[in-house]
């Protein structure tokens, strides 16, 4: 999508604090990091939220899951960590294009509301 922030971060026409890349993902530090290690993992493909995953398309998620704990350990997350996602308006997500937060480093305070 053309106006994307997140997809123009993956194209790599706008700079980013990348952690991992491959062909299908890419993971960068948040510009605002709400914890000492606060990561986002990013498909290169837009999908707007978690209301755009089914069945034909679900492996990208899973993909993201794969690398994820290389990526935590790579960054130091022995004691553990949170994946978060937001989808729409009432859970919070700003940026339109489907992404996993991972946060870390510090015991992180349950707050599900
Ligand atoms: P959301 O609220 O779940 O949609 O999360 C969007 C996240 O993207 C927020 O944590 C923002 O701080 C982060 N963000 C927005 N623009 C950028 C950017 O250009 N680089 C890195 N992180 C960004």
């Amino acid at each position: 999508m053309s106006d994307c922030i997140f997809c123009k971060i993956a194209a790599g026409e706008i700079p980013s604090n990348k952690v991992y890349e491959d062909d299908k993902i890419i993971a960068i530090h948040d510009l605002n990091p709400m914890a000492p290690v606060h990561v986002l993992f990013i498909p290169k493909e837009h999908y707007c939220c978690a209301n755009a995953i089914n069945e034909e398309n679900c492996d990208i998620v899973g993909h993201i899951f794969s690398k994820i704990p290389k990526v935590a350990k790579e960054l130091g997350l022995e004691n553990g960590y949170r994946i978060v996602n937001n989808c729409g308006e009432d859970g919070g997500q700003t940026v339109m294009h489907i992404h996993f937060h991972l946060l870390g480093g510090k015991k992180l305070k349950v707050d599900m509301a």
